[in-house]
């Protein structure tokens, strides 16, 4: 089978002819329909994230080792199970839920798999979608699909699942001023989720027209570009000089969460997703005096992802796909992906 590797970091991915694997015991084979190129791929080329103080965090001091098979968005049709998979059989339309753990852990053991403390999740620390073929430890692993388009499907299980767990760690509720940061591809399912789950009332900030276009045909309330205004006195100027009650940044830089901070108002909660990186300053005082809350948030668990698939049966998501690639230009879409060429998700057809 053909499958798309990152030989080394930085250099160009590779297409490599590798054997399909066989599925043995609970093992799944799933043929890849659609893959979704995620930003968290261009980490694992690039090798690592920026840290504080120009520190770079190498994802091989992470567990990741090369050469690997990226792609962690993936859905696909079930083509062979191995002789003790009981519910699932050949020819079954699935999404495949990546974040997989030991099984062990004090995470695994409430279902948190996605913050095992020994996470094996596929496409970053086993091989992944970039190919013909991925190969699913156990079928618990599967939604099925039917009747759902694979394309539609597949980048629910990142940035999908991301923005809905944001989402609930946010803790937002209806009459409530909700902040999303950062219009790509995360932020954009993220206002639908929110106009689905929450009934908040939904400002959305990015330095592009654009994506905020989109975000507010998408159910924004407020689009506020912070290359032309100042977006803390615009929140203000929109709360009565209050404050938003929750702000979820998916941008999550130096510089987006110096003003977040800002924006919030008493008792508000920060949701910190996104993986570009930094370092930031904290103002010790206004911690308890404001009493904010800063919560970190990875992915999501299995039981969060079959619940945003029935939300997307019901029609009340979308994915908005970009664009469409043959796995021979995985490198292309890559690149563009890199370069903020692509609107939405994305997706690979291998
Ligand atoms: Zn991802
Ligand atoms: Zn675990």
């Amino acid at each position: 089978m053909k499958a798309a590797r990152i030989v080394k970091p930085k250099e160009p991915l590779q297409i490599e002819d590798l054997p399909v694997p066989r599925p043995r015991g609970k093992q799944v084979l799933v043929r890849v329909l659609a893959s979704g190129v995620c930003h968290s791929d261009l980490h694992l080329w690039e090798g690592g994230y920026a840290g504080p103080r120009d520190m770079f965090m190498r994802v091989e001091d992470r567990g990741v080792r090369f050469p690997l098979t990226p792609g962690h968005e993936v859905a696909g049709i079930v083509e062979e199970v191995g002789d003790e998979v009981v519910n699932t059989g050949k020819g079954e339309k699935v999404l495949v839920y990546p974040w997989i753990g030991d099984g062990a852990c004090p995470a695994c053991t409430v279902g948190e798999e996605n913050l095992c403390d020994r996470p094996r999740s596929l496409g970053i620390f086993q091989d992944g979608g970039y190919a013909e073929y991925i190969l699913v430890p156990s079928e618990r692993y599967l939604i099925k699909i039917d009747g759902q388009e694979p394309e539609q499907v597949a980048s629910l299980a990142c940035s999908g699942l991301t923005a809905y767990t944001a989402l609930k760690n946010s803790s937002i509720r209806a009459q409530e001023f909700l902040v999303i940061v950062g219009a790509g591809g995360l932020g954009l399912i993220g206002v639908q989720i929110a106009r689905a789950i929450a009934g908040s009332t939904i400002a959305v900030i990015d330095l592009d027209d654009k994506r905020l276009e989109e975000a507010r045909r998408l159910g924004a309330d407020h689009i506020i570009n912070s290359s032309r205004s100042d977006p803390v006195k615009e929140v203000k100027d929109l709360t009565n000089g209050l404050g938003a009650d929750a702000v979820i940044d998916f941008v999550n830089s130096s510089k987006t969460v110096a003003k977040d901070l800002d924006m919030l108002r008493k008792r508000g909660r920060l949701v910190l997703v996104g993986l570009f990186g930094g370092s930031t300053e904290l103002n010790l005082a206004l911690m308890p005096l404001r009493a904010y809350r800063i919560i970190g948030s990875y992915t999501g668990k299995y039981a969060d992802l079959v619940e945003l698939v029935a939300l997307a049966r019901r029609g009340m998501i979308r994915s908005v796909i970009g664009k469409r690639f043959r796995l021979e230009e995985v490198n292309d879409a890559l690149t563009q992906l890199k370069e903020g060429k692509i609107m939405g998700r994305a997706v690979l057809n291998p």
